[in-house]
């Protein structure tokens, strides 16, 4: 038989095991001392953003040819789950960058299209975004408004884009400098045909409607309501074929759920972390909180929740192909489990340090606020219940 035993699921190579140690020291060098200065003004940093390039990890997983890593999804769940460890809004500008973005691209788009734009988007030259949700319309995606008409100049976009994470670079409305954006484009079969666009910064009719400001949590990334006003872009700017796009995006939420999923992780994992150490070091009524029964409780089950969510978040990554869709019964999975895990396990620490964890020196009560969107962004938790109940009940054979 054999041997099995000593496969280590978490860094299942060299490699991985190496990106993890070289994230881990970034994240403990760089990112930890500014996380909670840049929660606190909710603004985003832009030079440390622009320092994930020098790494190669804004075009983790995108094509090693025009200047990605070439790097698989368990790789990007190390990136995910160790940069959220300190930082969790930071990180969710890297993902709306390097996953909703460049992975986005880097699969769908052309080799010209790829050969022009896609070096720019890795080596951190520019900020990206990913632009699907509108102000009415979220979950129900194929009634977007946002359409593109082709003229004899190329596509003229209008519409309003909401909620966009890094659409706005600073608080001055900077756009980001290339946002993917999806657009109606027409009928197919009675269906609304989606097509997806490049637009970049500097194309008359782009721009930021406002930046969204007092978000509860994940304030260290910026988000961003965006017009589109008679924008129009290049013909060579449709990524894929017209109408391709609800594909696209199927696929690419399978990794973007996956890497939500991830980012759950990091944060139990430093909630764990600071309550274990805490209930360790306080005492009442003459002894340490650990000896108490209830304590207890909060940190094995928040122990337990944690370890069956990495497992499963995990296992999922291994088997995650970037190339295929179909993958959606687990990436949903893994984010409606670990996401409301993340943020029971941020209250339960809150609740070990008592009005310490209220505070924003033990660093809990931010994770709590930022593990909130992890429920919402990328998909509500009724959003997951909807598709794995549909996608269990075409393919029983998923529980076989
Ligand atoms: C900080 C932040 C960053 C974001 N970043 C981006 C981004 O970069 N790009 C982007 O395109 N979008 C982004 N989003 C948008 C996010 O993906 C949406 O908020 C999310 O998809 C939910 O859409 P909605 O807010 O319109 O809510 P709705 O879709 O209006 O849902 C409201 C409520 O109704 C429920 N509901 C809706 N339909 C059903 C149904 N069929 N069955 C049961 N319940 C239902 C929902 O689950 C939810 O509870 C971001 C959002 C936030 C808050």
């Amino acid at each position: 038989m054999e041997n099995f035993k000593t496969f280590d699921l978490y860094n299942p190579t060299s490699e991985h095991l190496m990106l993890r140690q070289m994230i881990r020291s970034f994240t403990q060098e760089q990112v930890e001392p500014q996380a909670s200065l840049y929660d606190r003004k909710e603004e985003f940093n832009l030079p440390l953003f622009k320092k994930l390039g020098e790494l190669g990890l804004l075009g983790i997983t995108a094509d090693p040819e025009f200047g990605g890593s070439g790097m698989d999804a368990l790789s990007a769940v190390i990136v995910h789950e160790e940069l959220s460890w300190s930082d969790p809004g930071f990180c969710l500008a890297y993902l709306a960058h390097s996953m909703l973005l460049v992975n986005n691209f880097s699969i769908n788009a052309s080799t010209e299209q790829k050969q022009k734009w896609l070096p720019k988007m890795c080596d951190g030259s520019w900020v990206g975004a990913m632009a699907m949700s509108e102000p009415q319309v979220g979950t129900d995606v194929l009634g977007m408004k946002t359409n593109a008409t082709l003229t004899p100049e190329g596509y003229q976009l209008n519409g309003q884009k909401m909620w966009i994470t890094n659409g706005t670079q600073d608080e001055k409305g900077t756009p980001a400098d290339v946002m993917l954006v999806y657009a109606i484009t027409g009928e197919t079969k009675g269906r609304p045909q989606i097509s997806t666009f490049l637009v970049e910064k500097g194309r008359p009719g782009y721009r930021v409607g406002q930046k969204i400001k007092d978000k509860s949590g994940m304030r260290a990334s910026n988000t961003a309501e965006i017009v589109f006003d008679n924008c129009v872009v290049p013909e060579t700017h449709l990524i894929g074929h017209l109408g391709d796009s609800l594909n696209h995006m199927m696929r690419n939420l399978e990794i973007e759920r996956l890497t939500l999923a991830a980012m759950s992780l990091g944060i139990a994992k430093r909630s764990l972390q600071i309550m274990n150490r805490y209930a360790s070091e306080r005492e009442a009524f003459g002894k340490p909180l650990k000896e108490f029964g209830q304590i207890q409780k909060y940190i094995a089950d928040s122990y337990a929740e944690y370890a069956a969510c990495r497992t499963y978040v995990y296992d999922t990554a291994r088997k995650l192909d970037l190339n295929k869709q179909g993958q959606r019964v687990d990436s949903d999975g893994v984010k409606l489990i670990a996401t409301t895990m993340a943020k029971k396990v941020a209250d339960n620490a809150i609740q070990v340090l008592g009005g310490y964890g209220y505070v924003g020196e033990y660093h809990v009560e931010r994770l709590w606020r930022d593990s909130k969107l992890l429920e919402i962004g990328g998909g509500t938790l009724e959003a997951h219940h909807k598709n794995i109940t549909r996608d269990l009940s075409k393919n029983p054979q998923f529980l076989d």
